[in-house]
């Protein structure tokens, strides 16, 4: 279970005031709101990629937030994967080099890239890859890496229709077993996918 208890973020301003989420350990979580309401400030908050100002973050009854740094830094990989919408991938190398950083089990790089339905771009450089493949890639090395909690933020945006779909749907099996929050632009489509 992951519990966000009163978070509060300031920048230079208050962005997120006394935010208050229980989310189970399965399931498919949508975020939506307006451009600079703070939803990547929120993702980056919970995945403790980002300091808070106020509240706590729990996770199976640990607090993230009252460990100390150093602890925080160790735990943070192992519960959290953060995809960004632009994911940095290793431009000169293929997809499955890339991904053997993260697994060294080739048959479970290439069950991940059946699963995901990029099992033909394999060899592919990454830099040929179009921006669904990319981020179907970078959903990959979070399953491989095998953190329990997905934080996507807006990986849907510069895809078309079909792709955001076929990208949502993925998630959404993944989410039978995982916690998967996700960033959406696209509200419509979001909230067809997702639970709550
Ligand atoms: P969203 O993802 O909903 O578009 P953000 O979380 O990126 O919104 O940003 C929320 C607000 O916080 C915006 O006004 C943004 O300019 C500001 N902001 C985001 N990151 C920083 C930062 N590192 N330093 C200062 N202000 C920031
Ligand atoms: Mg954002």
């Amino acid at each position: 279970m992951l519990e966000i208890k009163s978070l509060c973020k300031d920048y230079d301003f208050a962005v997120l005031r006394d935010v208050n989420i229980t989310l189970p350990d399965t399931g498919f979580v949508g975020i939506i709101g307006e451009s600079g309401s703070g939803k990547s400030t929120l993702l980056k908050c919970i995945g403790l990629l980002e300091s808070i100002t106020c509240g706590e973050i729990i996770y199976d009854d640990i607090s993230l937030t009252a460990i100390s740094s150093l602890k925080r830094d160790k735990i943070r990989g192992r519960i959290f994967s953060y995809i960004p919408q632009e994911p940095s991938l290793i431009e000169d190398e293929s997809v499955d080099k890339g991904l053997s950083y993260f697994c060294e089990d080739s048959a479970r790089r290439r069950e991940v890239l059946e699963m995901l339905k990029i099992q033909d771009k394999a060899q592919e450089l990454a830099r040929n890859l179009s921006g669904g493949e990319r981020g179907r890639v970078a959903i990959a090395i979070a399953l491989l890496r095998g953190a329990p909690v997905f934080l996507c933020d807006e990986i849907t945006s510069g895809l078309d229709e079909d792709n955001a779909r076929l990208v949502y749907r993925l998630l959404k099996d993944i989410s039978a077993q995982r916690l998967v929050i996700c960033v959406g632009h696209d509200a419509k489509l979001l909230r067809a996918f997702c639970d709550r």
